[in-house]
């Protein structure tokens, strides 16, 4: 089968040959019809310094996909041949205290799809049927591949409450405009979100953002005034992973603020803890998705009527998967989608 693997320990990404992957009693094989690329495909892409660390050479990567059920192990239930699905891509142990007690998402054993193992990037992946999530019929299959960073956006998002709430997102990434949108969908009053890439920052307008600031020329102090708010934001998601840009989250957090924090720091970072401590702020720290609330949740938003689709930018058939890399490299496009049928 045709697949995009991580062939040398160098910068690229190279369409390869590959043998169809081997299926075990309580796994799907799933036929891939859409991937979109990752922040953490463009690491292994650039074969950054945790890339060469955490990255095995020879290795499919990829794990934002939607395909279809084309066969399954004998110990699986509860899917049918033709099930159009997406996948968590986080595999989860299954025994240790987290995953018995139903918190997937903090269990210590963790690998992931295209990370730890083969990936989606390639006609055919096997994932246990377990990481398996149907996706109901009203959502587009450009959408279902990007579950997997929508899911990013509404497990931070809803960490907590933003009825009535002013809202300050760092990063308009795409995952930080995805948060913008599901912030403003479920009522948050003001949405303001942050960067320095203006193409980003216009596709958070799109999305629905109050206020999308440039903060290399603008200043957030200005644009709160601005908007009547003397006090400070009540909930704060860092989407970035910039420790400037978290370090002035805090300083713009209202007393009793929560900040969630899905963006990871290259590097240590060093803040003003007496942001936290006088002005008693509860910091929650994100990783991947809840399993399988917040999958529940993406779909639900979907067909309650959440628009996502400003964020999908490119797409392109996978032998012209170089385009994609470049102009995801650029800086100047939301989701990038790759076609495999
Ligand atoms: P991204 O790199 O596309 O977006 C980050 C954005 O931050 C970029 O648009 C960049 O221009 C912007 N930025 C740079 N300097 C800034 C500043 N000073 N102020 C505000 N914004 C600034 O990433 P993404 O794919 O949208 O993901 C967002 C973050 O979440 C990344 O750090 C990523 O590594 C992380 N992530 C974490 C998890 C997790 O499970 N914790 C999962 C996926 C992604
Ligand atoms: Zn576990």
């Amino acid at each position: 089968m045709k697949a995009l693997s991580k062939q040398h320990s160098e910068k690229g990404i190279w369409l390869t040959e590959e043998p169809k992957p081997e299926m075990g009693h309580n796994d799907l094989l799933i036929k891939i019809r859409k991937t979109a690329i990752c922040g953490t495909d463009m690491h292994i892409y650039n074969w950054d310094e945790w890339s060469q660390k955490t990255i095995p050479v020879p290795m499919v990567v990829g794990h934002e996909y939607v395909g279809e059920v084309v066969d399954m192990g004998q110990e699986v239930r509860g899917f049918e041949i033709g099930d159009r699905v997406s996948g968590e891509g986080h595999i989860t142990c299954g025994h240790c205290r987290n995953c018995r007690a139903g918190r997937r998402h903090l269990c210590r054993n963790t690998y992931g799809v295209g990370v730890n193992r083969s990936g989606a990037f390639a006609e055919y992946l096997v994932i246990p049927a377990f990481n398996a999530f149907k996706i109901p019929d009203n959502i587009s299959d450009e959408l279902a591949s990007i579950f997997d960073p929508f899911g990013n956006a509404v497990h931070t998002a809803l960490s907590f409450d933003l009825v009535g709430e002013d809202v300050l997102i760092t990063g308009a990434g795409p995952i930080g405009i995805m948060a913008a949108a599901v912030a403003r969908h479920v009522g948050a009053r003001h949405v303001v979100i942050t960067d320095i890439n203006d193409y980003r920052l216009d596709l958070a307008r799109q999305m629905g953002a109050t206020r999308a600031v440039n903060v290399s020329t603008e200043s957030l102090d200005d644009v709160m005034e601005e908007l009547g708010m003397s006090e400070g934001f009540d909930v704060g998601l860092e989407m970035s992973g910039v420790p400037m840009a978290f370090r002035d989250m805090l300083d713009k957090m209202n007393h009793g603020g929560k900040v969630a924090m899905l963006g990871i720091p290259s590097e240590d970072t060093a803040i003003d803890w007496n942001q936290v401590i006088f002005k008693g702020l509860v910091i929650k720290g994100i990783y991947g998705r809840e399993m399988f609330e917040t999958w529940y949740k993406m779909a639900s938003l979907i067909q309650g009527g959440l628009d996502l689709s400003p964020v999908i930018t490119h797409q392109f058939k996978v032998d012209d998967f170089q385009q994609g890399f470049d102009v995801m490299n650029s800086g100047q496009s939301g989701k990038v989608i790759l076609n495999w049928d």
